[in-house]
Order: C-alpha cells, then structure tokens, then sequence
C-alpha cells in the first residue's frame, strides 16, 4: 500500500466515499492536522518514505525537498493554479504533478463577478457609513457608484474562469473584449491587443496563471493604459500584480478603483496600505470557497494522487500538468 503525506484535512467530510475515505481505503495516509500549512522543515519531516504528497496551494514544493525525500512519485495539487511547485524540478526528477482544473471556474467567477459588483457600486463603503454613522437622509448625489449594464468588460486571460466571467457579462449586455497568448475562436468576446483593451475596458478582470512570464504584468504602465474611470479585478495570483502600483493608481484616480481576491502577502498585515484605499475591496482569497466546489476539488485531488501513484501500471492522471515526466517516472520504490 502507497504511502501519503496529506497537508490538511481535505473537505468534504470523512464518510463513505468522501475524499478522506478514499485516500483512507487506498493508502496508508499521513494526514497533517492543523489548520495553518505545515512549515518548510514539518513538511520535509512528514514526507519522509511518502510515494506522494497531496498539498494545497501554501506549500513550496522544489527541488531540495524532492532530492531529501527520493521517494516522493507523485504531487497533486488541491488548486489549478500550480506557482507554488518548481514544476521543472519535478519533471527533471520524474515527479509527477497534478492539478484540479474546471470543477473551481464558476465559483471564482463568481467571486471575480461579486468583487466587480461590489467595487462598482462601492459596498464596502456603504457598510462604512452605516458603522460610522454617517449616513445621513437619502441624497441623490451620494455615495454614486459605476454602471455595469451596457459597458466594456475586459478579460486577460482567456482560460476556463475568463471564459466563465465573458459568459456573466452577456447577460449584463456588456461588450467582452480579451487579451492573450493567442485567439480562442470559441471565446465569447473580440480578440484585442493588451493595449486596446485597457484603453477600451471599463471593467479589466485577470484570469492568468501566475509564471514568470506574468509576475507584476499589473505594473505602472498597465494601469497608466487604463481609463480613469475603469476598475480593476484580480482572482489569479497576488504576484500578478505590482501592489505598489496598483495602490498608486487608485489614491492618484488613474484608475477608478479595484477588487482583490488575492494579494501579496496572503494574509496581508492588517496593517497594510491597500486597506486605506476606500475604493479598493478585498476578499481573503475565496475564489473557489463554497462547500461543493472544494468537495469537488478535494476528489480531483484524490483522483489524481491515486492515478499517478498507478502510473507504473500505465494509467495516466487525467490532469497531469507534466506528462514529460512520465519517460522519466521515478517508479515504485
Ligand atoms: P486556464 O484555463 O489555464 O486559463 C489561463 C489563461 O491565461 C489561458 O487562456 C492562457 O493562455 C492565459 N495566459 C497564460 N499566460 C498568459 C500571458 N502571459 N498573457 C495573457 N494570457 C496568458 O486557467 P483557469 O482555470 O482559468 O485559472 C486561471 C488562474 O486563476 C489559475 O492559474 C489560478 O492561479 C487562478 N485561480 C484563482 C482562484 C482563487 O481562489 N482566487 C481560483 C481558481 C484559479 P493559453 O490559452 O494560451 O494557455
């Protein structure tokens, strides 16, 4: 019986046929109790003689805990988003990593969509004046927010989640532009450069992953690009976006304002200054939070951990995010 290093309890419960019971019925499972993630050096110690780890999106995976733990053939990751492990190190080493794609993409663009709204109409703000008492009589001049029926929304990053946001648009008889790596002929909206988009949008929502190819792509220039009364939408990753800049943006009304599912750190200090921008608004990273989809999630992990700890018998991880490792498959130990 496989060996498992699981990072946290996984949702979903513990009954017959949870993903708990699962694992449970197919592995000799190491499960990490806390709820804050394991550290660097808990992590290496736990995975000692593992054949796989099932970790969340705060664990670091790389190359020195792969070379200290040779036993390790399979990682599956609870996220779709897969920045935290040094993909490349696990290819070269023969690891195989896995992900949890689909089963998330209308909850985050529901998220996306809430903090859209929530930024348009400035929510938080309302609930503001309602704690502090100053909401005074009815003004028709006060507290105005942005019109989302009939305006421009754009999408960088034309994946699943920007696919799913384009389609939220249409029933708000919004035009949907996009910017990418390439065209999609099957994408619900017009295919633009980066730069028509941001002159063009009223509403600029991020759906990339996070390689280097993207960190801090949000940076100075980006938002100069934007139109003064635009907002700005982040659910892919924090490092996505230069926050220095983002929040320069916002105090100096280069951009209207924004709505941040994620940011750099996670958790942000509460002391920090994106919360004393009023027309920023925050969510501590919910994307994907609602019961179904993490239970979702957690047995896409599981199926995941499980087909690539059989991969020796030829079975292949329907969501493999490295299928070069495969020639290279450290093997059963
Ligand atoms: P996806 O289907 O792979 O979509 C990503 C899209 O980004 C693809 O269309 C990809 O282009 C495009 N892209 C890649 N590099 C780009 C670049 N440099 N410039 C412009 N576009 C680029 O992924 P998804 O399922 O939609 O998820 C997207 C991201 O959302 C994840 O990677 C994750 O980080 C984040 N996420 C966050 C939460 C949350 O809780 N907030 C939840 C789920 C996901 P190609 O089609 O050419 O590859």
């Amino acid at each position: 019986m496989s060996h498992v290093f699981v990072t946290r309890a996984l949702p979903g419960g513990a009954g017959a046929g949870s993903p708990m019971d699962r694992l449970h019925a197919a592995c000799e499972v190491n499960l990490w109790a806390g709820d804050a993630p394991p550290s660097t050096d808990e992590l290496l110690a736990r995975s000692e003689g593992v054949d796989g780890l099932l970790t969340m999106l705060t664990e670091r995976i790389d190359g020195a805990l792969l070379d200290a733990r040779p036993s390790i053939r399979v990682v599956a990751n609870m996220a779709v988003g897969y920045d935290n492990i040094d993909v490349d190190a696990c290819t070269e080493r023969g690891v195989l990593v896995t992900n949890t794609p689909g089963v998330l993409t209308d909850a985050t663009a529901d998220m996306a969509w809430a903090l859209l709204m929530a930024a348009a109409r400035r929510l938080p703000e309302g609930r503001t004046a309602i704690e502090d008492g100053s909401w005074g009589p009815w003004s028709p001049t006060w507290l105005l927010g942005a019109d989302v029926t009939g305006t421009t929304l754009g999408i960088v990053g034309p994946g699943r989640i920007g696919a799913a946001m384009a389609r939220r648009a249409q029933g708000f008889e919004m035009r949907v532009v996009y910017s990418g790596r390439s065209a999609k002929p099957d994408f619900p909206g017009e295919f633009v450069s980066q730069d028509e988009l941001l002159a063009t949008s009223d509403y600029v929502s991020v759906h990339v992953p996070l390689n280097d190819e993207t960190r801090g792509m949000c940076d100075t220039a980006f938002f100069a690009r934007m139109q003064p009364h635009a907002i700005f939408v982040n659910t892919s990753r924090g490092p996505v976006v230069d926050q220095p800049a983002l929040l320069a943006a916002v105090e100096r009304g280069t951009i209207a304002g924004a709505g941040l599912d994620v940011m750099t750190p996670e958790p942000l200090p509460v002391d920090d200054p994106l919360l004393r921008a009023p027309g920023i608004v925050l969510a501590p990273h919910l994307g994907s939070a609602t019961p179904r989809t993490r239970t979702r999630m957690a047995h896409l992990a599981v199926d995941g951990l499980l087909a690539g700890l059989s991969a020796e018998d030829g079975v292949r991880p329907e969501h493999l995010v490295n299928p070069e490792a495969l020639a290279r498959s450290r093997g059963t130990r």
